[in-house]
């Protein structure tokens, strides 16, 4: 008990006093030994002390990603009005004739996913000083793998689109064999964009994840944890919420990655952070 006064003097030495995050799994490091690992995922903590944190990345690359973030951040908002105003269409073109409305809908839906595959392409830019080091390079690839397969599948149904409907496939009902096999590649293609958009969302999350990690802001850490499980389910399952649960998905999605692009407008601004003080503290508490 004497010895609590010379609690800080005494601190062994070789222990990592910062907080700062696993690089691979964004565990909290701190008063861990130097020369340790990630008691999570087993990286060695001095790898992760090697990240250099986004205040010193060069500004033109903070930029780019911080340009990719607004367009999927605009493109979501884009997105909500899309999903509101199909609801609103598909309940008024059943009573009255609107006609030209129904390729309102699927045009920008579009252009919205267009909008948006480029802005995961610029938010996935590789940071150049950094290439050689980076831990979760795999998920920051995997997000341009599953935007590439999207875009080309959009491609090919779009083809389908058009080839059934010139000829004549959709008004002659499918009783013929070809329209039969364009059915089936229709829907080899559905359930392949499905694949690519989950691959897409789980390595956003990591990738945001690594990222946070070089804020640092434990609260996206956590909740990118979380999300991974969270938004899934509420964009599945929680369509019996009043068919609610995907846009309180969306909602959830938009808020974290408006956060990081706060913290990159922030940095980039030579400000550092955004509210970091607090949210360090609230982390430090909890874990
Ligand atoms: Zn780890």
């Amino acid at each position: 008990m004497e010895a609590m006064g010379s609690e800080v003097a005494a601190r062994p030495l070789g222990i990592l006093l910062d907080a700062r995050y696993c690089i691979r799994c964004g565990y909290l490091l701190q008063g861990l030994p130097l020369t340790g690992a990630c008691p999570e995922c087993g990286t060695a903590v001095e790898l992760s002390l090697r990240e250099p944190t986004l205040a010193t990345a060069d500004p033109e690359y903070l930029k780019k990603v911080r340009a990719g973030l607004s367009l999927v951040l605009n493109g979501i908002l884009l997105m909500i009005v899309v999903m509101v105003l199909g609801t609103f269409l598909g309940a008024a073109g059943a009573s009255a004739g609107l006609a030209g409305m129904h390729l309102l809908v699927p045009l920008l839906s579009l252009g919205t996913s267009i909008l948006m595959l480029v802005g995961y392409w610029r938010y996935t830019e590789p940071d150049p000083s950094q290439v050689a080091l980076e831990a979760s390079g795999s998920a920051r690839a995997m997000v341009r793998v599953a935007v590439v397969v999207q875009a080309a599948l959009g491609v090919v149904s779009l083809l389908i689109a058009v080839m059934v409907g010139s000829t004549g496939a959709w008004v002659l009902g499918g009783a013929s064999p070809g329209v039969a096999a364009w059915g089936v590649l229709s829907l080899v293609v559905s359930l392949a964009g499905f694949a690519a958009w989950a691959v897409q969302f789980f390595s956003v999350m990591r990738y945001t994840r690594w990222l946070a990690t070089r804020v640092p802001d434990a609260w996206v850490i956590r909740r990118t944890g979380r999300y991974m499980w969270l938004l899934p389910l509420l964009y599945t399952v929680g369509i019996l919420l009043v068919g609610l649960g995907p846009l309180i998905a969306l909602v959830l999605y938009w808020n974290l990655l408006h956060r990081m692009r706060k913290h990159l407008l922030s940095i980039e601004q030579g400000a550092g952070p955004v509210e970091l003080k607090g949210r360090l503290a609230e982390a430090t508490a909890r874990d």
